[in-house]
């Protein structure tokens, strides 16, 4: 049921080839259906009491190896030449691993999955090693910052013309965790998807005569919406642009297109494709305030429209789409925030062409100059909004949050007061490059993962430092803001730009 619905909503997405990729089906309640398991992997809920969690895989660093694979059939080469695996996974504390044994495998076959080809592999534990070193300060009480979920991808060619079985892998070998406790790295949604062209900028050496800048070379045939955004429809559709090719008319981006729709960054990028739906889970209060009793999907957790004009108009119903703690905290854990995780529905207008504002100041140490409002200050890519860095009280909010870097304020409403690791982004941020887009202030700038380029924090950077506000320029992308792990004010330190006085939602503090 589950599967079925994800797939109907995702349609226009890359279709995901993999079967019970959330892994909810065991018929023998041991091994989920269509996966292999081997040494120290099992079938577990993947996390804590005091957590919403999902099912999913456990590899215990407890033991000298374990893995969890699937074979994957009925591929076609014609459909698309670069394969896309890519997983959600947590290093708990204590998973150890030696010689960076902790790997993701592709194995090709031809002969419907009788004879072995090649494989590939791509060892992921000095991702697990980088995170525990710049992100500790994001964690839980400054500490275990690594164990947060996140997305690790893999990307290959498909070698050969025969190839119409894959088998992907994530396993681990020289188990080096001290004690059983924590020892685990959590695997969850496995994706498997064939693309015709490499979703990280790569070219087929095949092609080097024509290189390409990115997924999407260039925006010859798009509608230009605006600023740095573009539209590519299908032929069937109803979207027109005028002599200029800007937008005539509107364009509202749901679910089923928002992979069409694509951000202007280093690249093009679609910053919201795979975000816009989320799960009201079990436990969560409906729009209406009532306790939600069954897990219920909700496709349009954010929608998007653009009307030829200046602003974009956003919806959100602020569900987290990634695991949560469980709220109200019984256990202690959340500081016993006494608030739920609730549906909401809010409104945001972004200018298209956001504009500096003369007059902006930034945050003082404890928003003395009310630079900031309290409440949101801008918008993750999946809907759920940033706060400054003060909850009720001016307490600094950034340590007490769960290990997806949020927590609901007395309204219900979830947000995030630093760098939430668990938000998907258009392509994984290894900290190898400048980061990806992870949202946007109310004032129209974008808001940046923490990396301005290879193995250097923009929070660190030394030429074109961060200004007070979180923000610096460059030609590429223009004005943009950074979050700061661990560094004051974590996200957004005031507005830099113009804001559209109908974000003020509970108006300016006086
Ligand atoms: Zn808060
Ligand atoms: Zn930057």
């Amino acid at each position: 049921m589950i599967v079925a619905l994800l797939a109907l909503s995702f349609g226009s997405l890359p279709t995901n080839l993999v079967s019970n990729p959330s892994f909810d089906l065991a018929a023998d309640h041991k091994t989920p259906d269509g996966y292999v398991l081997t040494g120290k992997a099992a079938w577990v809920w993947t996390g804590y009491a005091d957590e919403i969690v999902t099912p999913g895989i456990a590899l215990s660093a407890y033991g000298a190896d374990g893995s969890v694979s699937q074979m994957v059939r009925n591929i076609d080469p014609q459909k698309g030449k670069w394969i896309r695996f890519s997983f959600r996974g947590l290093p708990e504390d204590n998973f150890a691993v030696g010689k960076d044994r902790l790997y993701m495998k592709i194995d090709f076959y031809s002969k419907s999955g009788t004879n072995y080809q090649d494989s590939a592999e791509r060892l992921i534990y000095r991702e697990v090693e980088k995170d525990r070193r710049d992100l500790t300060v994001n964690g839980d009480y400054g500490k275990g910052g690594a164990a947060v979920w996140r997305t690790y991808e893999f990307e290959e060619l498909l070698p050969f013309a025969e190839t119409d079985s894959i088998k992907i892998t994530v396993g681990f070998a020289n188990g080096a965790s001290k004690t059983e406790t924590k020892s685990s790295f959590f695997i969850d949604d496995f994706t498997l998807t064939q693309n015709s062209q490499s979703s990280r900028g790569s070219t087929d050496p095949a092609d080097a005569k024509t290189p390409a800048t990115g997924p999407e070379p260039s925006t010859d045939g798009m509608i230009r919406l605006g600023g740095r955004w573009y539209y590519r429809p299908l032929p069937s559709e109803n979207v027109s642009a005028d002599a200029n090719g800007l937008l005539k008319g509107g364009l509202r981006v749901t679910e089923d297109n928002a992979a069409r729709l694509f951000y202007r960054d280093d690249r093009l990028v679609n910053p919201f494709a795979a975000n816009m739906g989320a799960w009201l889970r079990k436990g969560y209060l409906d729009l209406n305030g009532n306790l939600v009793t069954k897990d219920r999907y909700v496709p349009d957790n954010v929608t998007l429209t653009f009307n030829g004009g200046q602003t974009l108009v956003v919806r959100a119903r602020n569900i987290p789409n990634h695991p949560t703690a469980k709220f109200p905290d019984t256990y202690g854990t959340q500081g016993y925030n006494p608030s739920y995780i609730q549906e909401h529905d809010y409104t945001y207008y972004l200018p298209l062409e956001p504009a500096r504002n003369p007059q902006a100041i930034s945050m003082t140490a404890h928003d003395e100059n009310g630079a900031l409002p309290m409440g949101s200050v801008g918008f993750a890519v999946n809907g759920v909004v940033f706060y400054n860095p003060f909850d009720a009280g001016m307490q600094d909010a950034s340590s007490i949050m769960d290990r997806c870097c949020g927590h609901p304020s007395p309204d219900n409403r979830y947000h995030y007061h630093k760098y939430p690791v668990c938000v998907n982004t258009p392509f994984v941020d290894k900290g190898e490059s400048h980061s990806p887009v992870i949202g946007f202030a109310f004032d129209g700038f974008p808001v940046y993962g923490p990396y301005e380029s290879k193995g250097v924090m923009a929070r660190d950077a030394t030429t074109n430092a961060l200004n007070a506000f979180n923000v610096h320029y460059d030609a590429v992308r223009g004005w943009h803001y950074h979050v700061t792990p661990g560094k004051f004010p974590y996200i957004v330190g005031g507005y830099f730009g113009k804001v559209d006085m109908r974000n003020f939602q509970r108006g300016p503090r006086p």
